[in-house]
């Protein structure tokens, strides 16, 4: 009876035994079998891509055997492999400098000309005299030669430099309680141009610059009052409306800008008056 349990629990033990190393077995047969040449591929990013099902080194650009991973990793220690690495990494290294170099170069070249146009505006001088300039630029000044005609200024570069202005103007007058300057002239075409301006504390700017097909009290108080949100002042902030004494400035004032402002304080200014009386 003993020896029947003995030999009962040697089978058990031997049946179990035989269960836990087949499943083992089967265990790495499984990992073994889920590995492909994409595995190899995510082990080393960089190192490898596969083609058809062959894993391919990308600096030797050739087939490396993907089934074992020591022959995998002896690849990557190879000599060979490693030179044709560090090879192609300096390559790619003064690539990515001639490329920085290049960018920072046409920037800087790009910021000549911005503050070129700029100058020439502060100046008021006209852009069609850079032509004559560009031999002296390219003799002279570094970076000259890449300045182009006034042409190309004018389509490319000065639409830039005048949003830049028109904002720090946004940013100066932004809110606050300007005075403002009107007076209308005629230039060469004899069109009439209104030049309106706004003052704040030691700033004084030409904020807009309109051509109107007529000129009276009710398209001058349209203009200034189209003006104003372009540059965000809120209609109860201007307190001073300085004009010439024109007959049709006065109107405007009193029966266009005072009833929709009547914080609006309006002053002819005695220059105009000097000037009729002289
Ligand atoms: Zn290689």
């Amino acid at each position: 009876m003993c020896n029947m349990i003995i030999v009962s629990f040697f089978f058990f033990d031997a049946f179990f035994l035989n269960f836990f190393f087949s499943f083992l077995m089967k265990r790495r047969r499984g990992i073994k079998t889920t590995v492909t040449a994409y595995t190899r591929v995510e082990e080393n990013p960089g190192d490898f891509r596969v083609d058809n099902g062959i894993l391919f080194c990308n600096f030797c650009d050739h087939s490396v055997e993907w089934t074992r991973k020591s022959t995998v990793d002896d690849h990557l220690k190879s000599i060979t492999h490693t030179n044709k690495k560090s090879l192609h990494e300096n390559k790619q290294r003064r690539l990515q400098q001639t490329l920085t170099s290049s960018f920072s170069s046409f920037e800087s070249k790009k910021i000549i000309i911005h503050d070129l146009v700029e100058a020439f505006a502060i100046a008021d001088i006209p852009l069609e005299k850079v032509n004559s300039l560009l031999g002296f630029f390219k003799k002279h000044c570094k970076e000259g030669g890449a300045i182009p005609q006034a042409a190309t200024l004018c389509q490319s570069y000065v639409p830039q430099v005048f949003s830049v202005h028109l904002e720090s103007l946004k940013t100066l007058f932004y809110q606050k309680p300007v005075a403002i300057i009107m007076d209308e002239t005629t230039d060469a075409c004899q069109r009439s141009v209104v030049n309106t301006l706004f003052t704040y504390r030691k700033d004084t700017k030409l904020v807009s610059v309109d051509f109107l097909l007529r000129v009276n009290n009710v398209t001058m108080g349209q203009t200034l009052i189209s003006i104003l949100p372009k540059y965000d002042v809120p209609i109860t902030s201007p307190r001073l409306f300085l004009s010439d004494s024109a007959a049709y400035m006065k109107k405007c004032y009193k029966d266009v800008l005072h009833p929709l402002m009547p914080q609006l304080i309006h002053i002819p200014y005695c220059a105009h008056i000097l000037n009729l009386i002289g």
